[in-house]
């Protein structure tokens, strides 16, 4: 990584130029910036808002489930099965159902490697349980406790690995050229009150924008109130959506933000309405 600077009307602005910058510092993005390191790209930063914030560390729900292919037991499973019950839900895109179920065993072995613990039988075997619309017992999860497990221990990993993190920056807007994303512009909350408020500016030749969920797009969200969401950034430079969030709509508390699972409120609560925005699929909560 290299720092610069720009100049706008005699105030002098850092810039740092880079191969990949990772936006946010969920599970997504933590995951993604561990590969990367371990094949072998180490010219890499964690741009975030808040080390620790976002849903993956937060939110609160009776299951937050972990789909993936069967590997337990003595029913068959397949990744073409499994894209096929993604693709049903009626909001994925085929190939990166086929994507997520293809690399889903491989993710979720990495998890379990790295200390991420999910329950199991007597012979090791990782049990699951069906959700939504799920034909196999394809979900596990030890409730949120497995999600934030998954920050913890991943952040654990980058740490490790020693990937340069620029904690407690705002990025504010993406900058693109013709159809590429080329960098972006932060706030270092840190410098807010300083003559050039934390303004900064990252170059760089891949972004990578794991910014979650919509929960601020809604009044009322079981949303923790620690997750903005930034889809709306990649948006405005024209970026296309491919599976964006389904709404989920079912029972829920919003002063201790909690949240009853999807089959049993979508089923016999359909009446009751607080947006709990969940992952890609509709299989999964
Ligand atoms: C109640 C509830 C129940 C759910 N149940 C399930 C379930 O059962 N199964 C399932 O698969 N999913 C479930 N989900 C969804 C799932 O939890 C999220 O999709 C997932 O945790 C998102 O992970 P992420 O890494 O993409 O984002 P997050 O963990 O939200 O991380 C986003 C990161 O981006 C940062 N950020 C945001 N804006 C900016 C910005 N402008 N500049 C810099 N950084 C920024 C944040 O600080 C944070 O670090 C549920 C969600 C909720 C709320």
């Amino acid at each position: 990584m290299e720092k610069t600077s720009i100049t706008i009307k005699g105030l002098e602005f850092p810039c740092y130029e880079l191969d990949t910058v990772i936006v946010g510092s969920g599970a997504a993005s933590l995951n993604c910036a561990d590969h990367l390191v371990s094949f072998g790209h180490t010219d890499i930063a964690i741009v975030t808002e808040k080390i620790g914030g976002g849903t993956s560390n937060n939110t609160g729900s009776d299951k937050q489930t972990y789909y993936k292919l069967s590997v337990s037991g003595k029913e068959p499973d397949s990744p073409y099965d499994m894209a096929e019950s993604l693709y049903n839900g009626g909001s994925m895109h085929g190939d990166l159902a086929l994507i997520e179920a293809t690399m889903s065993a491989q993710e979720f072995f990495h998890l379990a490697q790295i200390g991420v613990q999910f329950p199991h039988n007597a012979f090791g075997g990782f049990v699951g349980y069906k959700t939504d619309h799920d034909p196999r017992q394809r979900a596990t999860s030890a409730g949120p406790w497995t999600s934030s497990q998954m920050f913890q221990r991943l952040y654990d990993e980058v740490k490790k690995k020693n990937v340069r993190i620029f904690d407690e920056y705002d990025v504010v807007a993406l900058l693109a050229d013709g159809e590429r994303a080329v960098g972006l512009i932060a706030l270092d909350k840190s410098k807010l009150d300083d003559e050039t408020f934390g303004l900064c500016f990252f170059r760089a030749d891949n972004i990578v924008f794991g910014v979650g969920g919509p929960g601020g797009l809604y009044k009322t969200s079981v949303y923790p109130l620690v997750q903005i969401g930034a889809i709306g950034l990649a948006l405005e430079v024209g970026a296309v959506a491919r599976n964006l969030t389904e709404s989920q709509y079912g029972l829920a508390s919003t002063k201790f933000r909690w949240n009853v699972s999807g089959t049993y409120t979508s089923r016999y609560c359909r009446a009751i309405s607080a947006p709990t925005g969940t992952a890609a699929t509709n299989a999964n909560s």
